[in-house]
């Protein structure tokens, strides 16, 4: 689970982050979303410490990720990280990339690695791709590599910024697919998306952000579909 407490992040003079409250319980997928600049990225930055906040507090699995003498790589090493860019290594071909962290970071031996290398691309379809390399994919399937990667960390939660924002439409529908199911088996989950028909039909909670604070949050299909804040409803009035 993740507990954010006023959560400040300021980047020189800019105020990026303006108290932020904010929870995805055990097992929930929380999706964020708000128009570009409004801080979500940085939030979820935040959650790994990819970003150091300016104050505040931010829990994860109950342990203070803010104190000094958390151990960060321990924190890092539960949270699983998807980015719009899927940053795979392009001279290492899939199962390489997959096994790679999994034995420098968590000391697992080749054999074992590659074990769990194989189950996590056989659960996002792509056990016949281990021994391509990145360039030869699709984008759609690069990012589901990348979705396993993370996964062959057994991380507690997974982080998604705008997972499926650099694909061709056509593409979308499998890494969202993945996502669906990862989401039915329970794994907790925060989604910064512009993907509404995901967030309504997998949400938990919807949050939508605007200048650095949480303007409205709430059940998905009520947020989406009535909003109550004007503006979330102009938000939606253009994406919709
Ligand atoms: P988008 O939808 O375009 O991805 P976002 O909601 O994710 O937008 P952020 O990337 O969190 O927004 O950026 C929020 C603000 O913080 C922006 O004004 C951005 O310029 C600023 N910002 C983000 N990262 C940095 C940085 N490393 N240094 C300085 N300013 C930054
Ligand atoms: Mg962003």
């Amino acid at each position: 689970a993740i507990q954010v407490r006023q959560l400040h992040k300021n980047f020189g003079d800019n105020e990026v982050l303006k108290g932020i409250d904010f929870h995805v319980d055990a097992g929930q997928v929380v999706c964020v979303i708000g128009p570009s600049g409004s801080g979500k990225s940085t939030l979820l930055r935040c959650v790994n410490r990819l970003e150091e906040p300016t104050s505040g507090q931010i829990f994860v699995e109950g342990i203070d990720i803010t104190d000094p003498d958390t151990e960060l790589d321990k924190v890092r090493s539960r949270i699983g990280m998807v980015f719009q860019q899927f940053n795979l290594f392009p001279h290492m071909t899939v199962l390489r990339n997959l096994t790679i962290a999994q034995q420098r970071v968590k000391g697992r031996g080749k054999t074992e690695a590659e074990k769990v290398a194989r189950a996590n691309l056989d659960r996002v379809g792509l056990a016949d791709k281990e021994g391509a390399y990145p360039a030869h994919l699709s984008g759609g399937q690069q990012q589901r590599v990348a979705i396993a990667r993370a996964l062959s960390m057994n991380p507690d939660m997974m982080l998604f910024d705008e997972p499926t924002s650099a694909l061709d439409p056509e593409l979308v529908g499998d890494v969202l697919d993945v996502m669906k199911k990862l989401a039915s088996e329970g794994m907790t989950m925060m989604v910064v998306t512009h993907e509404m028909g995901f967030a309504r039909e997998v949400g938990d909670n919807l949050v939508f952000m605007d200048g650095g604070v949480i303007v409205e949050e709430g059940d998905p299909v009520k947020v989406l579909g009535d909003p109550q804040n004007r503006r979330t409803q102009s938000f939606l009035s253009k994406v919709l």
